[in-house]
């Protein structure tokens, strides 16, 4: 893999040549661009924090993970048996979309005419949020696009509560209610991982009530990674949408974050839980609540970072 591989082919930086830690600001050394026509793939920043109930900072998110991402190279360890996603998939980074800070509303409506244009144009995208609320216009305009979806949702908390306000509907503990009240999102045929602690305690009823399967996480920590991936492997039936909290991860691993929960996933459990998803028909992916203030040695940004590589291989091994 190297740059200039025939005419209108975009491939990231040839790894041997400058440090990884040099050029644009890129996920992955990934060709940074909003020509759609060069893309099957493209990695979208997301920098918003401002519907967050707790600590914020996850605005700046995506610059973390893309920070990170320069750890990466674009071999994989089964090298043998996968080839490197970027080898089958041409990879760009889309830069950051636009977002108006104290606007939620109006932020939300410009994500999702984003949003519609890349997967009007047939390109898988891959966000980086942005806390939670960074969900919901994806979802609204992967759904336009591909109909009714199966949600995928690793977090500690279902993100499930009612607005306290009707006049303020949006924050990052409401949007899959938003979801299943727009009919974006099929609850029998999705499910959260994860779910724990005394927030999401109060909450849960009414998530089982509403016909979402939920493992939560001392569940998945009782029956370990293959049980819990045959079973969602068993549930999803729609075209997949897959949304990574970070705090679905215990705070040892990934503590940069802004509401976390004891007690959780390691990072060697969510990569070999992405890594099962591998065969579902997915059309979307996001990455949120990754808050860099409160990270250690940039743990939770590399994690993030790995696990859309993850995602990119996921992808490029997806089949027809
Ligand atoms: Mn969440
Ligand atoms: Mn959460």
């Amino acid at each position: 893999m190297s740059e200039g591989q025939g005419p209108g082919r975009l491939y990231p930086a040839e790894w041997q040549r400058g440090p990884r830690y040099s050029g644009a600001y890129s996920f992955a050394r990934c060709p940074v661009t909003r020509d759609l026509s060069l893309a099957d793939a493209a990695v979208i920043g997301v920098p918003m924090d401002m519907a967050v109930l707790y600590r914020s900072g996850a605005r700046f998110g995506p610059r973390a993970i893309r920070d990170a991402s320069g750890q990466l190279r674009p071999h994989h360890w089964e090298e043998d048996k996968l080839e490197p996603p970027f080898d089958t998939l041409r990879v760009i980074d889309y830069g950051d979309l636009d977002v108006f800070p104290g606007y939620i509303e109006q932020t939300v409506a410009h994500l999702q005419s984003e949003l519609a244009r890349i997967f009007d144009a047939g390109v898988f995208p891959i966000v980086l949020g942005g806390d939670h609320s960074t969900t919901l216009p994806v979802l609204r305009a992967c759904a336009a696009k591909h109909g009714q979806l199966s949600l995928v949702h690793f977090d500690a908390h279902p993100d499930f509560w009612p607005a306290a306000d009707a006049s303020r509907p949006v924050h990052h503990g409401t949007v899959f209610r938003i979801a299943l009240e727009e009919g974006l999102i099929d609850p029998s045929t999705s499910v959260q991982v994860g779910i724990r602690g005394s927030i999401s305690a109060g909450i849960l009823h009414e998530v089982r009530a509403a016909g979402f399967n939920v493992i939560a996480c001392d569940e998945f920590a009782q029956q370990g990674v293959a049980p819990t991936s045959q079973r969602i492997q068993s549930v999803v039936r729609h075209p997949v949408y897959l949304s990574l909290d970070i705090d679905c991860v215990d705070p040892a691993f990934a503590p940069g974050t802004g509401t976390p929960e004891v007690a959780g996933i390691t990072s060697r459990e969510i990569i070999e839980l992405v890594r099962a998803l591998r065969g579902t028909s997915l059309v979307a992916f996001d990455i949120v609540e990754v808050a860099p203030a409160y990270d250690s040695a940039e743990i939770t940004a590399l994690l993030a970072a790995n696990l859309v590589y993850e995602f990119l291989l996921l992808l490029a091994h997806r089949g027809p």
